[in-house]
C-alpha cells in the first residue's frame, strides 16, 4: 500500500519509529494477502469433501488511543483491509491531525488504484463516537486499544448485540533480573523499558524484581542513569524524555506519587512534576511492597516499582499477581530459568521476553496480552484470523446421502 521509499530511518529519531511501524504493516499485510489459506479436512463420509475457508466480516471498526495514534491502526487497518474488510477508524480525541494525515494518505493510494474511498473512513471525536462504532450491528468487529475501565465498557456493548471484539487494553509490565544477569545489559534495557516516550506506552516497564544478590547494585547503577536522563523537546535528538500528553496525565501522575507515598512507597529518584509550560514529570523510582495496592494498577507515565526477590518461582509468582497480562521480560543466561520462564508455569503475559526490554515489540509476531489486557491479538503470526470468518464447507460429490456419525435416517 504504502511505497517502500517512504521508509524512515528510525534511527534518526526513536519518536519516529511509530510511523516505521504502520509503514512495516503495510509491507507484512501486502504480502499476507496471498496467504490468507483455509484448509482442507478428510470427510468420515465416502464421496465428500470438508474444507475451511476464511472470508471476510465486513466492516471492521477501530477504536484506538492516543499514545500510538497511528501503529496502533497500521494493526489493524492493514490485515483488516487485506482481509477483505472496510474500515471505521476513530483515533484518539487529542490526537486529531495524525488522524487526518493517515486518512489522507489512505485516500491518495485509494484513488492511485482506482478503489473507493469508502473502504476506509475515519472520526475524530471521543466518547460518543467510539460508543455509536460499539453499538452499530452494521460493524461485525470493534478492534478496541486502550484502558481496561473504557474497554470493558466497549465489549460489554458489543456484546449485547452479539459482534466480536478484539481488546488491546492497560498493561502492567515487568522485568525480572536473575542473579547471573548480564547487568550492563539489564540496566540499558530497563531504563529504554521504564522512561522511553515518558513511560506512556501500554509495553512500559513499570514493575522491576531484583534477585536481591544483585539488588543494590543494579539498582545504584539505575539510579545514577535516571539522574543523567535528558528530559525535553522530543524531537531534539538528545532528549530520551518528552512531556506526557496531557495535563490531566501530568496531574495523574502527581495522584500517583502521592498515593505511593500514603501507601509506603520509598522515592528514589524524581517523584515531581517539572516547573515548565509543559506536561514534563521527573523519571522515578519507588521502592515499595509488592502487596501495595498502586502496584497493581497502571499508572501511565515513568514509574517504576522495584522489588526485591530469592528464588525464580517467587520472581514468576509477583510477575503474575496483577490484573493485567500484557508483557515481561527476564535477565538470565540459564536455560532452565529461561524455559521455566515461558512455559505453563512461568509468565502469563501475552508477550514473554528474555535478555530484551517489555517494549519494542516486533511486528511479525502476534501482539497483545491476557487477563485485564483483553485477550485479544495483533499483527503478526495469525492474527488475521480475527479480522474474518470462518466457512466450515462440507461437499457431497456423490450420489448418496450418508449422514455423520453413521446416522442411519428413513432408509
Ligand atoms: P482510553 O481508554 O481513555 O481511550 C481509548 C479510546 O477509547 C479513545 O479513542 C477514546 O476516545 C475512546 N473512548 C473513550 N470512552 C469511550 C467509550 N465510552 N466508548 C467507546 N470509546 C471510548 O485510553 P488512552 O488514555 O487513550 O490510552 C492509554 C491506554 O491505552 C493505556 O491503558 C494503555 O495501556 C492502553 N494501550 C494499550 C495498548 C495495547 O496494545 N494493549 C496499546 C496502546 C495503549
Amino acid at each position: 500500500m504504502v511505497h517502500r521509499d517512504l521508509t524512515f530511518d528510525a534511527k534518526f529519531n526513536p519518536n519516529f519509529y511509530f510511523l516505521q511501524e504502520i509503514i512495516d504493516m503495510c509491507d507484512y499485510a501486502v504480502g499476507l494477502s496471498r496467504q490468507l489459506n483455509g484448509s482442507i479436512i478428510p470427510s468420515e463420509r465416502p464421496d465428500h469433501m470438508m474444507l475451511e475457508a476464511w472470508n471476510p466480516l465486513g466492516i471492521v471498526g477501530v477504536i484506538t488511543a492516543f499514545n500510538f495514534p497511528c501503529a496502533v491502526l497500521g494493526w489493524n487497518a492493514c490485515i483488516a483491509l487485506v482481509c477483505g474488510n472496510c474500515v471505521v477508524w476513530k483515533g484518539a480525541p487529542t490526537t486529531p491531525l495524525i488522524t487526518i494525515a493517515v486518512t489522507k494518505l489512505m485516500a491518495e493510494v485509494f484513488e492511485k488504484n482506482n478503489l473507493p474511498g469508502a473502504i476506509f473512513t475515519s472520526f475524530c471525536g471521543g466518547a460518543e463516537i467510539g460508543q455509536a462504532i460499539a453499538k452499530d450491528t452494521r460493524i461485525a468487529l470493534v478492534s478496541f486499544t486502550g484502558s481496561s475501565k473504557v474497554g470493558m465498557m466497549v465489549q460489554q456493548t458489543v456484546n449485547e448485540r452479539f459482534g466480536k471484539c478484539l481488546l488491546e487494553l492497560s498493561g502492567n509490565n515487568a522485568i525480572i533480573v536473575m542473579d547471573d544477569a548480564d547487568i550492563k545489559l539489564a540496566v540499558r534495557s530497563i531504563l529504554f523499558a521504564a522512561v522511553g516516550t515518558a513511560g506512556q506506552r501500554c509495553t512500559t516497564c513499570r514493575r522491576l524484581f531484583l534477585h536481591e544478590s544483585i539488588y543494590q547494585k543494579v539498582l545504584d547503577q539505575l539510579v545514577g542513569v535516571y539522574k543523567q536522563v535528558k528530559i525535553g523537546d522530543p524531537l531534539e535528538k538528545e532528549t530520551l524524555v518528552g512531556p506526557l500528553h496531557t495535563r490531566a496525565s501530568r496531574e495523574n501522575f502527581e495522584k500517583g506519587i502521592s498515593s505511593i507515598k500514603s501507601q509506603g512507597g520509598k522515592i528514589l529518584v524524581g517523584g515531581s512534576v517539572i516547573d515548565s509550560d509543559g506536561n514534563f514529570v521527573q523519571p522515578t523510582i519507588v521502592e515499595i511492597s509488592p502487596d501495595a495496592s498502586v502496584v497493581k494498577e497502571e499508572l501511565f507515565g515513568p514509574v517504576l516499582y522495584v522489588m526485591k526477590f530469592k528464588t525464580l518461582e517467587e520472581a514468576i509468582e509477583m510477575n503474575n499477581s496483577v490484573p493485567q497480562g500484557l508483557s515481561s521480560s527476564i535477565f538470565t543466561r540459564r536455560p532452565e530459568a529461561i524455559f521455566k520462564w515461558i512455559g505453563p508455569h512461568g509468565s502469563d503475559c501475552g508477550i514473554v521476553n528474555v535478555n530484551i526490554p517489555t517494549n519494542g515489540a516486533e511486528i511479525g509476531g502476534a501482539f497483545g496480552g491476557e487477563k485485564a489486557t483483553g485477550g485479544g491479538r495483533e499483527a503478526g503470526s495469525d492474527s488475521w484470523k480475527q479480522y474474518m470468518r470462518r466457512s466450515t464447507c462440507t461437499i457431497n460429490y456423490g450420489s448418496e446421502l450418508p449422514l455423520a456419525q453413521g446416522i442411519s435416517f428413513g432408509s
